[in-house]
């Protein structure tokens, strides 16, 4: 047996897997990295390099890597209990989450519906949306459409496609797609010419989304009774290249379909858990959704599992005797799964007895503070930040800038994947400040002369 290095492994790995949003022609020149092992924000190769998971390995780590407190939990678990289906059966980390979850959101959010990713969710809640219009009334034909944001990002099967609207993983498939209208976001980036905006509280001018509140407006006017749902990533569409706009703009849309009895879906996969600055980004928006998608972090990044927390009214309008049809009838393999369930309950513990989101307060502003000496350098625009989240554009007309840049970073020692020509920070929460200024660092040595970004 040959000793494992990162270079056998790879080609191994190219033997057999085709790997997830990757142009696999990419890797001709650049190999695929096998990581041996991971502890706290670091991630270590065969060949013994480190590299910083800047990006929490897709947003979904909170804590660190092999997580003391929540490897216990599932250790704990696993000889226990692996896995029990969740029709006709339940288990304790699943009751005990659901009451816990409850008990973090507005009363009204009572009623857990679980899947086992952020895509199973966002079609959940597409589904019930739907549903519910059905059981409660007899309009025919029944409300078929669904309303989205531009920009928005859902996920990747073909409902959460539907009403995503990046093109890049939207065009080809737009034959097979469900029927969604699409209603401007406001970009206060391009509105906000040369003023200098950094932070959600500097967006919420009026002038920067009441154009957007008109579109809205006229296409509920035209369509507003055959919308089953709104659905929407609130304050930050991460996808979206980590664009931020206004509170004040998804409160009052909110309000306008609600006038057409349009159900409101939040989809918090990517800013639940604290990414946006509070446990969850409705708090922050005054709004109470209809249906609130939960995945990512929910498990700490250490297992597959989502959740649609709703309210007892949609809950009461399935409710009914078996012949009437009005169950949802939707499941999965791996719905509910109690090791995933085990984690999230561990995450809670990390996030009641540590205090966490009032030290991601101080911490946000730490970084932030530091993040905004990248603004000096010529390529650096639209520098921005909202709680554990900070990005800037690349102001380079290079088709794959940000492709160069992850490149260097790695060599650096950074895990640091562009969306784009975004560069954006997004680490697990137990970073320090000391490894947060050596990211800083890093991208300033490989910012500083755009020229080598080739
Ligand atoms: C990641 C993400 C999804 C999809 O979740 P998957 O688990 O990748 O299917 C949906 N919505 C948002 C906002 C996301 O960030």
């Amino acid at each position: 047996m040959p000793k494992l290095s990162n270079d056998n492994l790879f080609a191994r790995d190219l033997a057999h897997i085709w790997h997830p949003c990757t142009q696999m022609k990419d890797h001709e020149d650049f190999p695929i990295i096998p990581i041996k092992s991971a502890k706290g924000v670091y991630l270590y190769d065969f060949d013994d390099n480190a590299y910083i998971d800047c990006i929490s390995s897709w947003w979904v780590n909170l804590f660190g890597h092999c997580n003391p407190t929540i490897n216990a939990a599932i250790t704990s678990q696993l000889n226990e209990l692996e896995h029990i289906l969740l029709a006709g059966f339940s288990h304790k980390p699943i009751i005990d989450l659901s009451q816990r979850l409850c008990a973090l959101l507005p009363s009204t959010l009572s009623k857990c519906f679980y899947a086992d990713n952020g895509s199973s969710a966002i079609e959940v809640a597409l589904k019930m949306s739907f549903h519910y219009h059905r059981n409660i009334s007899s309009a025919k034909p029944p409300r078929s459409k669904f309303l989205a944001l531009s920009n928005a990002y859902h996920g990747e099967t073909i409902g959460a496609l539907s009403v995503g609207d990046l093109g890049l993983y939207k065009q080809i498939y737009e034959p097979i797609l469900l029927s969604c209208l699409s209603t401007p976001v406001p970009n206060v980036f391009a509105k906000a010419k040369g003023a200098s905006i950094h932070a959600p509280a500097e967006l919420e001018d009026e002038s920067y989304y009441e154009q957007e509140l008109c579109a809205l407006e006229s296409i509920l006017a035209r369509y507003g009774e055959e919308i089953c749902a709104f659905i929407i990533e609130p304050i930050i569409q991460c996808a979206g290249t980590m664009h931020i706009y206004p509170k004040a703009f998804i409160k009052k849309a909110c309000e306008l379909c609600r006038n057409f009895g349009v159900l409101i879906i939040f989809d918090e996969i990517a800013v639940g858990f604290g990414r946006s600055g509070s446990m969850f980004a409705l708090e922050q928006c005054g709004v109470v959704p209809d249906f609130l998608c939960l995945s990512k972090g929910i498990s700490g990044g250490y297992l597959p599992l989502s959740v649609v927390v709703t309210s007892d009214e949609i809950y009461q309008a399935f409710y009914a005797p078996y012949e009437s049809n009005k169950a949802f009838l939707h499941s999965h393999s791996y719905t509910g799964n109690a090791l995933a369930c085990a984690a999230a309950n561990a995450v809670l513990d990390i996030f009641a007895t540590q205090n966490i989101i009032e030290k991601n307060r101080a911490l946000s502003l730490a970084i932030f503070a530091k993040w905004q000496e990248l603004e000096e350098l010529a390529i650096v625009k639209n520098l921005r930040h909202c709680g554990m989240v900070f990005a800037f554009d690349l102001d380079s007309s290079r088709v794959r800038a940000g492709l160069a840049v992850f490149k260097q970073a790695l060599q650096r020692g950074l895990l640091l994947r562009p969306l784009g020509n975004t560069i954006y920070f997004m680490p697990p929460y137990i970073i320090t400040i000391e490894q947060a200024h050596f990211v800083v660092q890093m991208l300033k040595e490989i910012l500083h002369d755009p020229n080598k970004l080739a």
